[in-house]
């Protein structure tokens, strides 16, 4: 069985926490991402599951056994890593079976299993090429296929298509996820790259200085963020914030209001809080039709837009007049937004625009401590009695 299990696991170096008391808990047979900006410790937690590195404190379970203390070889893993060391002077057919005929397994069934790996990875009719005929994704198949062979319970994959350009990264992004589905096998990833974690994993790990910020599947991480953290490393490009504070109508920003009853939301007048909206859920007024219930308008003007092709960012500049009282407390604020607007839009720079917020898809942070206090902001009801529905109710 190929779940893995991480229990209150330290890595110290000296005076640095590479992980910090991490618990993780991944299933049999989960396609898991661990995801993070450089230097989070992704690594060193990937090392630890392999057996490349010990825990200062803490222990490892792979198939519900103790492995904490065991090298790597008798674990019942296999590694595809960024630098792909293939032999050159072998072809693939003996860069696949190396392991295997290490290991004195007989002919039949070495050559069993380099047909059916390489089959699984579309490398049939190359077994007898050598690696300088080939190209990098083809090369890094090869790994992938040489991993395969030996059947593994898990596979742990660090960045392994870091190497690759942008094409071909996103077609082994395909491969791998049917490789996946092939193979049924636990397949604990390392990456850097959001995107990529969003579209293969059946959950992503989110790590920020050694500790692990959350473990959901990709929509949830990106629709329920659990806090200031995920909602900005998850959504490309990132959740617009915008720090203020609760008064007895809701939100105040100094140019963004959203009205809400405090007490619905479990907060209260003069708690700090922090706004989010990714920019997909900031319309033009022109657009708002396609939203329930939007946000009071707040004024802006164009500044930069970058035409995508299927969409188009806009940078706005928030007018200082958007709201009514402003007081001391919110100078200082962010006066920015990025929204996203559809591709054949007529906006242009330097326009003045009035935009409204999904309410259903607003965010509300603890600003001090980041964790989130709500996804979607109900509109405030004369009858609040219930807010376990957010965005249901109407005016
Ligand atoms: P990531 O894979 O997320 O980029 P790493 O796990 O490689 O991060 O590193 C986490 C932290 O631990 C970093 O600050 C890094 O400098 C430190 N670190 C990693 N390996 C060592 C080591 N062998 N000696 C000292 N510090 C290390």
């Amino acid at each position: 069985m190929g779940d893995v299990t991480l229990e209150h696991v330290t890595k110290r170096y000296e005076d640095v926490t590479a992980v910090d008391d991490m618990n993780l808990a991944i299933n049999d047979g989960e396609f898991i991402c661990l995801v993070g900006p450089s230097g989070c410790g992704k690594s060193t937690t990937m090392e630890m599951i392999a057996g490349l590195t010990m825990p200062t404190e803490g222990e490892v379970f792979i198939g519900g056994r103790e492995v904490t203390n065991l090298p790597p070889k008798d674990r019942g893993i296999a590694m595809v890593f960024q630098n792909i060391a293939l032999f050159p002077h072998m072809d693939v057919y003996d860069n696949i079976s190396f392991g295997l005929r290490l290991r004195k397994y007989d002919k039949e069934e070495i050559d069993r299993r380099v047909e059916r790996a390489s089959d699984i990875v579309q490398l049939e009719g190359m077994l007898d090429r050598m690696p300088d005929e080939m190209s990098g994704g083809q090369r890094q198949r090869v790994a992938i296929a040489r991993a395969i062979v030996r059947n593994p319970e898990v596979f742990l994959m660090d960045e392994p298509l870091a190497n690759l350009d942008a094409k071909l990264r996103v077609h082994m992004r395909t491969e791998l996820q049917r490789l996946h589905k092939e193979l049924d096998t636990t397949i604990i990833y390392v990456t850097h790259d959001q995107a990529e974690a969003m579209t293969m994993s059946d959950r992503i790990a989110v790590i920020d200085s050694g500790q692990l910020q959350q473990i959901d599947p990709p929509l949830v991480c990106y629709n329920e963020p659990a806090n200031l953290f995920v909602a900005g490393f998850i959504g490309s490009p990132s959740m617009n914030f915008v720090d203020g504070e609760v008064t007895e109508a809701g939100f105040h920003g100094k140019n963004v209001e959203v009205d809400f009853d405090p007490a619905d939301v479990g907060v209260s007048p003069g708690d700090d809080v922090t706004l989010g909206v990714r920019p997909e859920d900031v319309y033009t007024e022109d657009e708002q039709a396609g939203i329930a219930h939007p946000t009071k308008r707040i004024e802006a003007t164009t500044d930069v837009l970058e035409p995508m092709g299927d969409e188009i960012f806009v940078y706005l500049l928030l007018s200082e007049d958007a709201t009514t009282s402003m007081d001391d407390a919110s100078e200082g604020m962010s006066d920015q937004l990025l929204m996203s607007v559809d591709p054949d839009s007529s906006i242009t720079e330097d326009q003045d625009v009035s935009v409204v917020l999904d309410r259903a898809k607003l965010h509300l942070f603890d600003t001090e401590t980041g964790e989130a206090i709500q996804h979607g902001i109900a509109t405030t009801t004369t009858t609040s009695t219930d807010s376990s529905t957010p965005a249901e109710s109407d005016d």
